[in-house]
Parts: structure tokens; C-alpha cells; sequence
């Protein structure tokens, strides 16, 4: 394997040709940024939300109907492609964007994050008290090498490194790859956070080395990592900072409060290096990007828009309205006026409402891509906004 300090020169001339980044305005009157990230499949306009379509879809719409909503990024799970249907044949398939019918930009993760979920719960099952146990489907072994870990498909063992992480990453050939990294419980003794912490730096060095022996047009992200300790955070951004990545993700526990993430979030964006852009992994809620625009981000993933939308809650300017109660029974006018979504266009609350109360799939399809468009406009008016330096 050849050294960083080798490869490096190679990211130069890779750089302009199939990524780049350019920031076109910055506010005013705060942090927020409007920019632009250049893919091999197009551009992602930022501030942007990013779509989770875990295993190659969202959950209830389908990648035609995704495209036509013009949505710029998808992300997808390398952890889940792994395992279901196997990156091999997604390569044999001619990459990621071919085989689930996507030409607009993917971003992919390493699949530590799935991992390490399983072995430790989220911060949220942790904090219930259901965390560190570890079930069938975890960790066996954490070791420098990487990752052994049981599948939950089939019970096999797996080992996944930062150089099977990235191997994978490259079968499937999105735009953005991620690289393999850990994930320490949010409660943790601070000496093994450390240690967690240079770990994970190691992997992410080792996973940009193999990235960059074959780029493949793809662009890598380093994963700022640290948890609550912003001296931690700090010392994760100058690490990996110095590095070649072409952007950042934010990951690790980012507290287990609203004003503790804000706290951790202000501070991590103060110090990030502005040249490259940036992204907030698994936080995307219509709280956390109202407040986290201002702070400089550029995207944001989750799955907020299609789970509410599945429970029956459909987003409007005028707040969430929950097309599931008995007053729409009757309401046959769309979810919302003004909206020009497919959904809205052509169905009236009533029959979504009846489609959720007699349990039919297109229920959630119609509610979804209503959300879905939704974000999508969202996002267009915070770039308005930003331009008119009015947050
Ligand atoms: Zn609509």
C-alpha cells in the first residue's frame, strides 16, 4: 500500500474533474451558507436534505417517483446492502445508480455505523437503559483491524475493516463514500473515548489510503468524531482536517439534549475548516435544520419526513397535520392548497385519510411524497433566504 503522502498529489488532478465544491454566498447576518457540490451525477444545491433510502429505496416510494420530486442526494447503507442483496451484485449490476434506477448523486456510509448501533443501542434506547447489552446480531470483537460482527440475516460472522468497508463502497459506486469508522456509546469512561477516538482516526487514515490507490470519481468524507467533549471534537477536526478528504460528516453522540447538540454543533462548526463542505449525519428534523442552517451546514440526512409520513404525518407550513384524524374525514380539499405535489395535485385529504384508516399502502406513498416534496421546497427557501442574507 502506498503512502498518504504519495497518493495525495493524485487528489489534485482528480479534484476538478468529478468533485467540487463551491461556496456562493455566505449570510449576512449568520453562518449559513449557499453552495454547490459538483458530483459525476450532477449537483447538489446547498443547504440540501438528504433522503435515506437504506437498502437502495425509501420506504413506500420508489426511486422513479424520488427523481421526478428532484431530490439532489440519496443516501444509502452499505451495512444493509452488504448483507441484502451483497455489494458483488450490485457491482455485477453496474454500480449503484444503475441498479435502483438513480442518475443523481448517492452518498454511502462505511457501515460501522449500523455495527456499532446493534452492539450498543442508539443513544435513545441507551439512555432507556436498554443500551450496552449486546444482543445475536452485535459486535464479537473490536480490534485494530476492524470489526467482527454476526449477521443478523444469517448468523455469519463478518469482518469488516476499513478496507472491506471502502471495497464495498466501491462495488456500489456512490458519489460520496464515508469511511469506516466507530461508534462509542454515548455513555463512556473518557480514557476510552479517547481511545475510540485515535482508533477510529487510524481507520479513517487506513480508509482514505485505499480510496485513494483506486478514487473511481468517487469523493470521501472524513467523519468528525468525539462525542460530547469538544476538546475531543477539536482535536478529531485538526486530525483529520490535515488529511486529503474532500468534505466532513459529523457523526458520534452529539448529546442527549436539544441544547446540548447546539452547544456541540456551534462549536464543531466554529472550527471546521470552511473550504470543503459539510454534512450532519442522521439528524434532519425540522427543528435541528432550522437550527443548524444558520450554524453553516450543507446537508442533512434522515428519515423524519418518511417515518412521520407513515404514522400519518403530513408536514405544512401551518404545522404537522395528522391526516389519520377523524376531522378529514370529510375534507376534500388537497393536504395542503398551495402545495404542488403529485399527491396534492391529484388526491384530497379525505381519500388519504381513508387510504391510512383502511390500511392500504398508497397511504403512505401519497403522505411520503407529500413530505418528501415538501422537504425539497423547504430546503429551496432556506437558499432564498441565505441569499437575501435574511437568516
Ligand atoms: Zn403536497
Amino acid at each position: 500500500m502506498k503512502t498518504l503522502e504519495e497518493i495525495s498529489p493524485m487528489l489534485e488532478e482528480r479534484i476538478p474533474s468529478s468533485f467540487k465544491f463551491e461556496v456562493l454566498h455566505t449570510s449576512k447576518k449568520s453562518s449559513a451558507r449557499v453552495g454547490r457540490i459538483h458530483t459525476p451525477h450532477g449537483i447538489i444545491d446547498t443547504p440540501n436534505f438528504v433522503v435515506v433510502g437504506t437498502n437502495g429505496t425509501l420506504k413506500a416510494v420508489d426511486n422513479a417517483m424520488v427523481n421526478e420530486l428532484g431530490v439532489q442526494l440519496m443516501f444509502c447503507n452499505t451495512y444493509h446492502l452488504m448483507l441484502q442483496p451483497g455489494t458483488e451484485v450490485v457491482r455485477k449490476a453496474g454500480g449503484l445508480h444503475k441498479f435502483i434506477n438513480r442518475p443523481f448523486p448517492i452518498i454511502t456510509d462505511s457501515g460501522g455505523f449500523q455495527v456499532f448501533s446493534l452492539a450498543y443501542g442508539s443513544v435513545a434506547s441507551e439512555l432507556k437503559g436498554k443500551g450496552t447489552k449486546k444482543t445475536d446480531g452485535g459486535v464479537l470483537k473490536i480490534t485494530e483491524e476492524g470489526v467482527l460482527f454476526r449477521s443478523y440475516r444469517d448468523g455469519a460472522k463478518i469482518l469488516l475493516t476499513p478496507e472491506t468497508s471502502i471495497q464495498a463502497q466501491k462495488d456500489l459506486g456512490a458519489d460520496i463514500i464515508i469511511p469506516f469508522d466507530e461508534l462509542p456509546p454515548y455513555h463512556i469512561e473518557k480514557s476510552k473515548l479517547i481511545d475510540s477516538l485515535h482508533r477510529t482516526h487510524r481507520w479513517e487514515k487506513r480508509s482514505l489510503m485505499t480510496h485513494l490507490e483506486n478514487p473511481n470519481g468517487q469523493a470521501m468524507y472524513a467523519v468528525i468524531h468525539g462525542g460530547i467533549d469538544l476538546e475531543l471534537r477539536k482535536l478529531s477536526i485538526a486530525t483529520l482536517g490535515a488529511l486529503p478528504f474532500d468534505g466532513f460528516a459529523i457523526g458520534g453522540s452529539v448529546g442527549k439534549t436539544k441544547p446540548e447538540m447546539m452547544e456541540l454543533l456551534t462549536y464543531t462548526m466554529e472550527h471546521l475548516p470552511k473550504d470543503r463542505p459539510n454534512h450532519l449525519l442522521g439528524i434532519g428534523d425540522l427543528w435541528s435544520i432550522d437550527q443548524c442552517v444558520p450554524l453553516g451546514f450543507d446537508t442533512f440526512d434522515s428519515s423524519y419526513p418518511t417515518k412521520s409520513a407513515r404514522h400519518g404525518i403530513a408536514f405544512t407550513k401551518r404545522g404537522p397535520v395528522n391526516v389519520t384524524k377523524g376531522i378529514y374525514k370529510e375534507d376534500f380539499s388537497p393536504i395542503c392548497k398551495e402545495c404542488t405535489c403529485p399527491t396534492c395535485k391529484n388526491f384530497s385529504l379525505a381519500y388519504v385519510h381513508h387510504l391510512m384508516k383502511a390500511h392500504e399502502a398508497p397511504g403512505m406513498t401519497l403522505t411520503s411524497i407529500h413530505n418528501i416534496h415538501y422537504m425539497v421546497e423547504l430546503m429551496k427557501s432556506y437558499r432564498e433566504k441565505i441569499l437575501q442574507n435574511e437568516l
